[in-house]
């Protein structure tokens, strides 16, 4: 925590979010009653430019090292009474900006919820000390100008020990006593000529009148939406009710007892919590946190995507009511400031969140639980590029707490430490109550007879279903059916065909922005661009020979609801995709349908993957496996293990053995073959070999340097002279430390993607043994050639990358 040491200080440094110089970090004085009050961590109004701005302070000091200390600038306002920032949290935001090669402002952008930028009212009132003087010299004070006989007068009508007020100051105090409440805001457009927050701050040290923030009122329904399918008693479950926990199992016992044994005292320590799917691994992690609570800590619990991942919050609202906090990005910017104050000021000890909540102010930190810790959506893509799974570890380092990484199907990365022993390796390698796990087949879609269009009698649509079905998955989609239960359908591409082509001339239509093909989605008769956004109507005929056989390849998610609608003209069925959920709802009428078996198929891509315990499935269908299989990334296998795994997970969970039916191209895939026996080690002990082979992660540390603009030679040429740079820098240092070093530069080359919005793409891959080196030698290398920038072109830094496109 911070010292509580009264000395004062009468500079401060400030970081705020706009893109000030190289670290976003300013220095400005502090108004003098404040010197003893300010502290790290604290918000503040600063002037910036000729912008008002809300920063963060980042330390204060006596004495400042720029030359010219009379042209400071003042603090404005301080916008809090305590830190929002606890010192620990100072300490993460400090170590992420350095790890993820970005500033303090740029790092701030990312931590802060939207909230900060966006205003929140502070309003004055009268502390009761200062009623009766306030009230006295009221009549007096708005009709006379003469501001030293109303400071006489005052003095003399009070007995309370308050120095003489300037005449302004008076005033402002008039005006606050007549309204008994008013805004900052309101103050300072009635008196524009006062330097209203520095009076104030003055009033208020004083005690003469306070001032308080403000929040827009939280908005319950997005929350309440959020839960509701799953949820079920939790609605019901009074605030802070305990609701009977499971008696654990051995297993989970176990687990538990490891876990519990580093919160008191607290030890920083990380589990990696190996548990197959419907292990139990939430009744693990709840009732970790309920000890963490019991010792009188906090908990915070990462999920990947809040939406898709119900069932811990709704368990965790069961069992801890209203001490939950629940970060989302269904909260507005406004309501999410207002999550982050109740979390700062301990109201909510059980914080869940998704990868950003990683940066919430919690006071007394005590246990972090990181559930699918293997999960791509912990890894930001944009702004600074953090994977939350990442800093939670280091979180709780800095926080001295236990941290419990969760998964079925562990990344790779913490699987390596698990079996150096740096992290504990927890198992649990059963399903509750013994359930078998499913019983997986694949069927080699090189062998499965296709109807061919000419020869199919039944026309086109039906000749789908051949298309899109194995043999062997309508049958027991038909059986499936006919016996009541339900059927899951995993397709990992949106819309109804990959692409359209031209019948007879060949010609593809892709997006004039990007290199990607356009989707064409069937629902609404258009093309779409996944990577821009662009959209168009679904032409009619080609536009390069005007031919009217335009024909859609790849399937996609809408043309498997068709075919299946062919197969079974009376199933229930939905489909669960980004764009089946973009209304608002409903996702949630889908969940809950599907929760309530009023579906008899739910057809989707990856989002269906994820955490849903739903008893009454008992066959899931893989519709094509190889498509995460041939990503142009070295994780596409290990993506599809954990795709398959997950996705058969979701079956059989009730009381009900489940099936599952796998088919692809690529049978003798390692990855597939591992995943139809539900074995981890095995896949794992082949897919290292070959990172080993190839020098990539979890054995080597990579960065990604990615270069974009619109003028393709100059990308080209800047990543060129990037390269050399590098290089350069790179041998220098070999030569300096007189070692070879293992660092190895792989480019430039053009990204996969090569133009995305109009932006042709290159990119540098550096791989090295020690991250701190790799960092230092890019920071260097963009150091030097800072001094001659070049216009146009973007470099992105992506520290740890996971998506490679
Ligand atoms: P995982 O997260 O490992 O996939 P879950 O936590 O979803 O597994 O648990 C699977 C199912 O088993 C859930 O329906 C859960 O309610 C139930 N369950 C968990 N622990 C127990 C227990 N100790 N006794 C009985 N049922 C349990
Ligand atoms: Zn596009």
């Amino acid at each position: 925590m911070l010292s509580e040491k009264t000395s004062s200080f009468t500079f401060a440094s400030v970081v705020v979010t706009a893109p000030i110089g190289p670290h976003g970090e300013l220095t400005y004085r502090i108004p003098e009653a404040r010197q003893t009050s300010l502290k790290p961590g604290m918000r503040v109004l600063v002037p910036v430019g000729r912008r008002k701005m809300t920063g963060i302070v980042s330390g204060v000091s006596t004495s400042q090292n720029a030359v010219d200390e009379k042209n400071l600038k003042y603090i404005l306002d301080v916008l809090d009474e305590a830190s929002v920032f606890s010192q620990d949290l100072m300490d993460l935001w400090q170590w992420t900006a350095t790890y993820y090669l970005t500033s303090l402002g740029e790092m701030l952008t990312t931590i802060l919820p939207g909230g900060l930028r966006s205003e929140s009212t502070r309003v004055v009132t009268l502390l009761k000390k200062s009623k009766v003087k306030g009230q006295k010299s009221k009549g007096k004070g708005t009709e006379s100008a003469n501001d030293q006989e109303i400071s006489g007068e005052q003095e003399a009508a009070t007995t309370l020990n308050v120095p003489k007020l300037s005449n302004a100051e008076q005033v402002l105090l008039d005006v606050v006593t007549e309204k008994k409440r008013i805004t900052t805001k309101a103050l300072g457009q009635r008196f524009p000529t006062f330097p209203v927050s520095k009076i104030l701050l003055r009033l208020e040290a004083l005690d003469l009148l306070k001032v308080r923030e403000h929040l827009p009122q939280r908005r319950k329904a997005p929350e309440e939406d959020l839960v509701s399918p799953l949820s079920g008693a939790a609605a019901d479950a009074p605030d802070g009710t305990n609701v009977s926990p499971f008696t654990l199992s051995e297993l989970q016992g176990a687990a538990c007892k490891h876990i519990i044994s580093a919160l008191q005292p607290s030890r920083f320590e990380v589990f990696l919590l190996h548990g197959v799917t419907g292990s139990g691994k939430t009744e693990v992690y709840v009732q970790a946190a309920q000890a963490a609570l019991l010792s009188g800590k906090s908990v915070l619990m990462l999920v990947p995507e809040i939406a898709l991942t119900h069932q811990l919050v709704a368990r965790a609202r069961q069992r801890f009511g209203s001490q939950v906090a629940v970060l989302h990005s269904g909260l507005r910017a406004s309501e999410r400031w207002a999550e982050w104050q109740r979390i700062a000021r301990g109201e909510a000890p059980v914080i869940i969140g998704a990868r950003s909540a990683i940066f919430a102010p919690i006071t007394r930190l005590g246990l972090i639980i990181v559930d699918e810790e293997h999960d791509g959506a912990y890894k930001q893509e944009e702004g600074v590029r953090y994977n939350a799974r990442d800093i939670a570890v280091v979180r709780g380092k800095i926080s001295a707490c236990p941290v419990v990484l969760g998964s079925a199907t562990p990344s790779l990365e913490s699987y390596v430490h698990s079996q150096s022993q740096r992290y504990t390796l927890l198992t649990l390698p059963e399903r509750i109550a013994s359930r078998p796990l499913p019983e997986v087949e694949v069927i080699d879609l090189r062998r499965e007879a296709r109807p061919s269009k000419s020869n199919d009698k039944l026309g086109n649509k039906s000749d789908n279903v051949g298309r899109i079905f194995s043999a062997a998955l309508r049958q027991a989609l038909e059986e499936n059916y006919e016996a009541g239960m339900q059927s899951l359908l995993f397709m990992n591409r949106r819309g109804y065909a990959n692409y359209l082509q031209c019948r007879l001339c060949g010609e593809v239509l892709v997006c004039q922005q990007c290199s990607v093909t356009l989707t064409w989605h069937l629902q609404d008769g258009r093309l779409q661009c996944h990577y821009c956004g662009f959209s168009c109507r679904a032409p009619e005929r080609c536009a390069a020979c005007s031919g009217t056989k335009l024909e859609g390849s790849g399937i996609g998610t809408e043309q498997v609801e068709e075919a299946l609608k062919h197969l079974l003209p009376t199933v229930r069925v939905a489909r669960l995709d980004r764009d089946s959920v973009r209304k608002r709802g409903a996702l949630n009428e889908i969940l809950t349908a599907w929760h309530n078996h009023d579906l008899d198929v739910l057809i989707g891509t990856q989002m269906v993957a994820k955490g849903h315990d739903v008893p009454g499935v008992t066959l899931v269908g893989v519709l094509l496996a190889d498509l995460s299989l041939n990503f142009p990334d070295f994780r596409a296998a290990e993506r599809t293990f954990q795709l398959l795994t997950q996705v058969a997970g979701r079956a059989g969970r009730g009381n009900d053995p489940g099936r599952v039916i796998v088919q692809t191209y690529s049978p003798q895939h390692y990855s597939i073959r591992a995943a139809v026996r539900h074995d981890f080690a095995r896949f794992a002990t082949q897919e290292l070999r070959y990172r080993k082979q190839l020098g990539y992660p979890p054995f080597a540390r990579a960065v990604n340097i990615r270069f974009e603009g619109t003028d393709g030679d100059k990308v080209s040429a800047y990543a060129e002279q990037f390269a050399e740079k590098l290089h350069a820098v790179i041998d220098a240092e070999h030569t300096a430390t007189g070692s070879p070093g293992s660092e190895v530069l792989l480019g430039p080359a053009p990204a996969p993607i090569e133009k995305i919005k109009g932006r042709e793409r290159w990119h540098l891959l550096l791989k090295g043994e020690q991250p701190r080196a790799l960092h230092a030698l890019i920071q260097q290398a963009r150091q030097e050639l800072l001094a001659h920038p070049v216009r146009g072109i973007r470099t992105i830094v992506d520290v740890d990358p996971y998506s490679m496109l």
